[in-house]
């Protein structure tokens, strides 16, 4: 059975400000979202930014939309950012989305909670109108990709299912990104722990990974074990649908209720129906168990404890 491996350090999160409580919106609006995760907003120290207020655009400001392509485009010269009146903004913003992330990085981040459907902060899509995607990434979400950064979209943390999904695998990022690892026995023992999460993501580019490490020669060179790392890291932040979400949760229900039948600990069959808060809750207590009696629980093979301030 695989190892248990903990992670105790606190993770350091960048957020997009406007989701940390700060009214920096356009219009002068904002959210606390990472509060929806109740206590376990004190597991991670946040360090919020607004590129386009760093821009010293001010609130209110007039919105503002990317032009003749995306974020990437942005920076190779060939897409503009202009604001309803038409004017020209880029100058502004380039220079807010450097200064943004020039924080983010003396800080050390280790992940980042992002709005989407904004031209600055959006990864996966630059608008939320009409469930069109716009023109991803953003300017500032251009950046955040090319770092090595866990990315989270901040509307995910309004489902339990997803915040369940995503922290998991947040945990299993950053504790593979800080490890040191010198051995291929070390990898072995890693992968293993591992390999489930990323067949989750991807099954052929999962097993491509894997049998990489079995065709690697008993010496492995630091630039092997770097790109391995670096492959199964963007496996792990690869976003997941709520579908597969769900399948895999109820797939932790059967395994647990399998191996701890016997503990009389009240946690019910698997019943998609009810309601997902307290779906989430019990998977915390299978999981808190499983870690306290050494269990290895495949689908969140690290545990985080951080101490809390
Ligand atoms: S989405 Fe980004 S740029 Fe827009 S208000 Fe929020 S933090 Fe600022």
């Amino acid at each position: 059975m695989a190892q248990n491996y903990i992670l105790k350090e606190k993770i350091k999160m960048g957020i997009s400000a406007c989701n940390f409580g700060a009214m920096v919106r356009y219009n002068n609006i904002g959210w606390d979202r990472a509060s929806l995760i109740g206590r376990q907003k004190f597991d991670y120290v946040w360090t919020p930014v607004c590129p386009e207020v760093n821009s010293g655009l001010g609130v209110p400001r007039d919105p503002m939309k990317l032009v003749n392509g995306n974020g990437d485009d942005f920076w190779a010269g060939n897409a503009r950012m202009k604001n309803k009146k038409g004017r020209d903004v880029g100058d502004d913003v380039r220079k807010g989305s450097a200064a943004s992330l020039e924080i983010l990085k003396r800080v050390n981040i280790d992940a980042f909670v992002f709005m989407d459907g904004s031209p600055s902060c959006g990864v996966y899509r630059t608008t939320l109108k009409n469930n069109r995607l716009g023109k991803p990434p953003g300017v500032f979400g251009s950046l955040l990709l090319k770092e090595d950064l866990f990315l989270i979209p901040a509307l995910d943390l309004e489902s339990p299912w997803k915040w369940w999904d995503w922290s998991r695998r947040l945990h299993a990022f950053v504790w593979l990104k800080r490890k040191e690892i010198k051995t291929k026995k070390e990898l072995y023992d890693i992968w293993h722990a591992l390999k489930f999460i990323c067949q989750e993501a991807d099954v052929p580019c999962a097993n491509a990974i894997g049998q990489r490490l079995a065709g690697a020669p008993k010496k492995i060179d630091g630039d092997f074990i770097a790109k391995w790392k670096s492959d199964v890291l963007q496996l792990i932040r690869r976003p997941s649908t709520l579908k597969r979400i769900q399948a895999v949760m109820v797939k932790h229900y059967a395994h647990y209720r399998k191996h701890f039948s016997r503990d009389g600990s009240g946690i019910q069959a698997p019943d998609a129906s009810r309601s997902k808060q307290i779906f989430v809750e019990e998977l915390g207590k299978m999981e808190r168990k499983a870690a306290q009696e050494g269990y290895h629980f495949a689908g969140r093979p690290i545990v985080y404890k951080p101490g809390r301030s």
